[in-house]
């Protein structure tokens, strides 16, 4: 798998990609798939994402490693994985229980210490550990707009990035809270799983855990 050449440019976010095993976030069926790129199903109707599009989130994010970083959506796990190796703190939330829990497992198995980690919806955010210097949403969120709590917990000179508009057109886009305002800015269509909130179904079906 070569990402470099593919818009992946940043050695520090190559480094990090390198030093995080994705076989081990991916089920034991897609095992000799997992360093191909692509994205690969988890359970639940859901995915990890394909490694370059981790990649290029993980860059345009202009980490620095005193961030504290908000990500929605943990999923397998991986691009948690991934950015812990790139800051101070990594704050993770998922809605889908059972991918919660084996996520939590996979952080422990590899000594990922700085991660923490919340089973719930994360369109509000985390309001207890706000203002966040970085914010990640990797479901995509219906619409032009991103949940109005995650803006409002993004630090002055922070960045929250988030795929947005329908199942078909959807488009990562960055915004920059400065100490004026909002600043928007168009990257480049993705296709994601949908970002669900409280009313739109629940996914959390029993499963005995
Ligand atoms: N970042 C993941 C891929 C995420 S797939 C990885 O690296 O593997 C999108 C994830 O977002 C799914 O696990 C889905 O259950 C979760 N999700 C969707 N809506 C959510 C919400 N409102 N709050 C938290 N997680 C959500």
């Amino acid at each position: 798998m070569s990402l470099r050449g593919q818009g992946v440019t940043d050695t520090e976010v190559l480094a990090a990609i390198e030093r995080v095993p994705r076989e081990r976030f991916v089920p034991a069926a897609f095992i000799d798939q997992a360093y191909e790129d692509q994205p690969l199903p988890i359970g639940h109707a859901q995915t990890i994402s394909q490694p370059r599009v981790v990649a290029l989130m993980t860059q345009a994010l202009e980490l620095g490693d005193r961030h504290r970083v908000l990500e929605i959506g943990t999923g397998s796990g991986y691009q948690a994985a991934v950015l812990s190796k790139l800051v101070r703190r990594v704050y993770t939330i998922e809605r889908v229980r059972p991918l919660y829990v084996e996520a939590v497992q996979r952080f422990a198995e590899l000594g990922l210490h700085n991660i923490t980690t919340r089973f719930g919806d994360g369109t509000k955010g985390w309001p207890e550990q706000a203002p966040f210097d970085r914010i990640l949403v990797t479901a995509a969120a219906d619409g032009s707009e991103p949940p109005a709590p995650l803006l409002a917990q993004l630090a002055v000179g922070g960045v929250l990035l988030i795929p947005l508009g329908g199942r078909d057109a959807q488009r990562v886009e960055r915004f920059r809270r400065t100490e004026t305002g909002v600043v928007r800015e168009g990257l480049w269509p993705v296709r994601f799983v949908p970002l669900m909130t409280d009313t739109t179904g629940d996914p959390d079906e029993p499963v005995g855990v």
